[in-house]
């Protein structure tokens, strides 16, 4: 449990939230897809502390939120392609990786150095009250521990480090629950990073046809290989049609009940985006029950069924 104050996300809390930002300490804040642990993307010491704080590892970059497309231009080269899609999905759960702009103010820390930089407008109230008060770009990544479940309410939030943390806002649970879509504008020809709420279709409705790109993860590494992230404590085992002997199981849609074990289901009335919104806080509560080892049942790899199934495959994967 997190010992940072949690505050309700009224104008009076989201503007001291705003001051802390400002005094370069972090605040953590509701996006639709996760809560995030925010910090000023100009300044150097905020953006050691975010990896501080999650014990991150430095060449992983970070996402730069903003309010509107005037701050976005400060920070990126917006190319027709992104004009385009900022039309179509934002504010929203897609983020787009872009070429820094010359004058680009965001710490080379924030971005691993890298030419390009990864930018998103989001949805929620509360987080463009919060980008609105501040005024410039905030970098946010989720506000877990690095490689655990993503928080999607404000009392799953826990941080390595929380000696920076000035306060959580809580707006009650997200929308979306998963991580936002993530597709690379910076290259010749645009490349899915991380598929996320908005689909892969979706997309290509509006740019035409993408490629699937490198996968993003924690620790690059070979290619095809997949990273443990978004892990519970318990084991997991994906795409079971029924739990094992000690397994507590995650069902979807029309599933038995395999009573004498935990059992909590997705979704029953199988809507992936309902799945999507429960997955974290489900595997949470499977972890809080005593489980050692959670078996899910299939998800159907369509849609928002393809994001989570992304981030059950790196949940299972070896630690
Ligand atoms: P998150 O871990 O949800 O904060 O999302 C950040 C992810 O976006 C990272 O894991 C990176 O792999 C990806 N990312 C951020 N910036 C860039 C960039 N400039 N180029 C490619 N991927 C990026
Ligand atoms: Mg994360």
């Amino acid at each position: 449990m997190s010992k940072v104050p949690i505050r309700q996300a009224t104008q009076a809390a989201i503007d001291q939230a705003a001051e802390r930002l400002a005094a370069g300490e972090l605040v953590v804040f509701p996006t639709e897809t996760v809560y995030g642990l925010g910090g000023d993307a100009t300044r150097e010491t905020a953006v050691a502390a975010i990896f501080e704080a999650k014990g991150r590892p430095a060449h992983n970059p970070l996402i730069a939120h903003v309010a509107d497309l005037h701050v976005l231009r400060q920070i990126a080269v917006v190319n027709a392609q992104a004009e385009a899609l900022a039309r179509a999905f934002w504010p929203g759960a897609l983020t787009l990786v872009l070429e820094r702009s010359a004058s680009c103010a965001v710490a080379p820390l924030a971005t691993a150095g890298l030419a390009t930089i990864a930018v998103r407008i989001p949805a929620h109230e509360t987080a463009l009250a919060l980008l609105r008060a501040f005024g410039g770009p905030v970098v946010a990544p989720s506000a877990n521990v690095s490689g655990r479940v993503s928080p999607t309410r404000a009392e799953h939030v826990q941080l390595t480090n929380e000696q920076h943390v000035a306060m959580i806002l809580d707006a009650g649970p997200c929308t979306i629950g998963l991580e936002s879509t993530i597709v690379d504008l910076s290259g010749g020809w645009p490349q899915l990073l991380r598929p996320g709420g908005i689909t892969k279709e979706q997309i290509e409705t509006v740019i035409g046809a993408i490629e699937q790109g490198p996968q993003v993860s924690d620790r690059p590494s070979a290619p095809g290989q997949l990273e443990s992230h978004y892990a519970p404590k318990a084991r997991l085992r994906i795409n079971a049609e029924a739990p094992g002997e000690d397994e507590a199981y995650l069902a979807f849609g029309d599933a038995p009940d395999h009573s004498g074990g935990v059992q909590l289901n997705l979704s029953p009335k199988a809507d992936l985006s309902e799945a999507a919104a429960n997955l974290y806080d489900f595997l949470r509560r499977l972890d809080a029950a005593g489980a050692s080892a959670i078996a899910v049942a299939p998800i159907p790899d369509e849609g928002v069924g393809r994001a989570i199934n992304d981030r059950l495959k790196r949940a299972a994967a070896p630690r």
